[in-house]
Order: structure tokens, then sequence, then C-alpha cells
């Protein structure tokens, strides 16, 4: 492992989507006092106080464990994390009847900024990685589809036209919950997406990695929800991105830099010399900060940039004087030759005297 560590940025949004009535989603950013970072993503089932609970229970409980150890151990801390979360669930859920069967996914990450990150997950909020301008899905859902899916009993192209929302585990819905724990390598320039189904559902790998390498984790967060919600928002969206490394470069904003505001470009040039956790959050969802960016039509990603749009109307200029130039200079002309053949007009002459007609003067 690399003596120094990565330095680390990071965002989360969660948003209510254009069709639900209540957000049952539920993330928070954590930083431990030896400096390493938790991020949670939960999304809640069981109706709506039910999900609710049970998605700020999971999160809550999860950051009260793994931030009360001292040790550094992952594995065994996201581990009991995760099984201390499910039992607080379903205890509620017995002690009060409006929770029964309330229950939800998650999917928690633990990095100390070195060369590898853990992960563990229950249900089918996803975590993914961003490298080499692609997006790799480094949990399996555990879903039934996705579960047919692993087990040979359906196609791909069956799976994609079948319901994705059925879970095969989910944390407070069963006796005995099973965690999956993994270990992930983590390089200077990764970026890292904790998201719930509300967001892959509607945003493909593709788009994903294009809107995460495009600006810093605030803006990435910002612009996946929106692409989430032009496509018609139909669930909860929460997304997290914690980005590593001293120098990740941003390519796309490069040009821009020189017309952004002050505050822009120092903030792009903290972020270029990584200088560290630049992002921690109280525990919790921010719903509701997204009013700033357009509800409708195209998203950040789509709209040109300031200097593409400069540079387009410089041309259309330029075209339109051209145009104008080119008019008077034909209109010259034809005043020209029209002195020319003055003289020889006779057959448009009417004899002198008669009306109408053109007449020649006396
Ligand atoms: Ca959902």
């Amino acid at each position: 492992m690399n003596d120094a560590p990565l330095a680390v940025r990071s965002a989360s949004l969660s948003d209510v989507g254009r069709r639900r009535s209540s957000n049952q989603d539920f993330c928070g950013e954590f930083e431990r006092r030896d400096g390493s970072w938790l991020l949670v993503c939960c999304d809640g089932m069981g109706g709506h106080q039910g999900g609710e609970t049970a998605s700020r229970l999971a999160v809550e409980t999860i950051a009260e464990v793994v931030l009360a150890e001292e040790r550094f151990e992952p594995e065994m801390l996201l581990e009991q994390a995760l099984q201390e979360a499910h039992q607080r669930i379903q205890r509620q859920a017995r002690e009060e009847p409006a929770l029964r069967g309330m229950g939800t996914t998650v999917v928690a990450m633990l990095y100390a900024g070195g060369a590898e990150a853990w992960v563990a997950h229950v249900g089918d909020a996803r975590l993914y990685r961003i490298r080499g301008g692609r997006a790799e899905q480094l949990t399996q859902d555990h879903s039934i589809v996705a579960e047919q899916l692993r087990r040979g009993l359906i196609t791909s192209a069956q799976a994609s036209q079948m319901p994705h929302n059925e879970l095969s585990r989910a944390l407070g819905a069963s006796a005995v919950l099973e965690v999956d724990v993994a270990r992930h390598e983590a390089e200077d320039g990764d970026r890292f997406v904790l998201c719930s189904d509300g967001l892959w559902n509607l945003v493909n790998e593709r788009e994903l990695a294009e809107a995460v390498l495009q600006g810093d984790p605030e803006q990435a967060v910002q612009a996946l929800v929106a692409r989430a919600n032009e496509r018609g928002g139909t669930d909860n969206v929460t997304v997290q991105v914690l980005q590593v490394g001293h120098s990740a470069p941003l390519p796309p904003l490069e040009e821009d830099v020189t017309e952004s505001s002050p505050e822009d470009v120092v903030a792009l040039a903290r972020l270029r010399e990584g200088a560290g956790t630049s992002s921690i959050r109280e525990p919790g969802r921010t719903a509701g900060t997204l009013d700033r960016l357009p509800r409708s039509g195209g998203s950040d990603i789509d709209r040109p940039s300031v200097r593409q749009r400069r540079v387009r109307s410089a041309a259309v200029a330029s075209i339109v004087v051209a145009l104008l130039l080119l008019v008077l200079l034909w209109l010259g002309t034809q005043l020209k030759a029209l002195d020319e053949v003055d003289p020889s007009r006779a057959p448009v002459s009417a004899p002198a005297g008669s009306s109408g007609g053109l007449q020649e003067p006396p």
C-alpha cells in the first residue's frame, strides 16, 4: 500500500423523483477519527413510513457502529454494522405495527485513502467504479432476476424484459441476514459511485461514466439526478460519488476555466491539487438542493458550454456580415450596369406626349 494517503472528495444527493410523494431512500457520508471515509446508500421499502424509517435507521446504525470502533478492520466492521442495522430494523418493526414488513437495501463503502476500498451490500443498491473512462459494476444485485441470470436460468435479453424490483435479500427482511463484503482496488483518479435502483434503472453505465468524468463529485451527483428525472424520475433517486486521488483529471472542464467565476477557478485549482477532504457531510440526505438545476430540458451534460455558445454566435455574425457585403456588391454592379445601358432604353420608352410608360427627358 502506498504510504501517502490519496485525497478524497465526495458528494451525495437524494431526490424524491417525479412520481413518488415521499423519499424512502436515505444516504450519508461520514469520516472516522482515523481519517477513513464511510459512505452509505439505502433504499427503503414497506410503505411510506416503513421505507423511510428502515433506510434512515440503517444509515444511522451503520455509521454508529463503524464510527465507534477504533480499530480499522473493514470487513469485520462492515459485516457487524450491517448485522446490527438488520436487527434494529426487525426490532422496531416488531414494536410498531405500522412498520411491520419494513426493510431496506444497502450499499456501504469504507475507504482509508490507500490502494484498497471495501464494500458491503445487501439488495440492489449498487457500487460502480469509474476508471479509464468506463463504469464497472462492482456489486452483484440480490434480486430474483439477477440471481436467475447468474445461475444461467434466463438470458440477459430475457432479464431485461423482467421486473427488477423483486429482491432476494434485504436488511430487516429475513431471520438470518447474509451480507456480501468485498475488497476492491483503488487508484489515483478512480471515482466510486454508490446509487439506488432509481438511478441505475434510468441511466446506463456509459452515461454514468460520462457524467462523473464531466466535473467534480458535486456536479456529477446533480447531473445524474437531473438525468434520472428527465427520464421520468419514476422512483426515488440517490447517488453518491467518491473521487480518489491527488491528480484526478478533469479534461472536459479545461476550456471553460477562463470563463468561470473566480470561485469556480479556485475550486478547480484546489481539486487539481487534491486538497483533501472538501466535502464532509452531516448524516442524511440532501433532498431539495436540486432546485437550482433545470427541472426540465437538457441536463448540464447536454448543454453547450459558454465557450461553445460564444464561438457559435461569432460564426453566425461573420456569415451575416459577409452576406450583407455580397448583397451590397451585387447592388453596386447592377446600378452600374443600369447606368451603362440607359441611353439605349428606347424600347421601354413611350412616344412623347403619350401617357404611361417611361418618359425620355425632353
Ligand atoms: Ca428504489
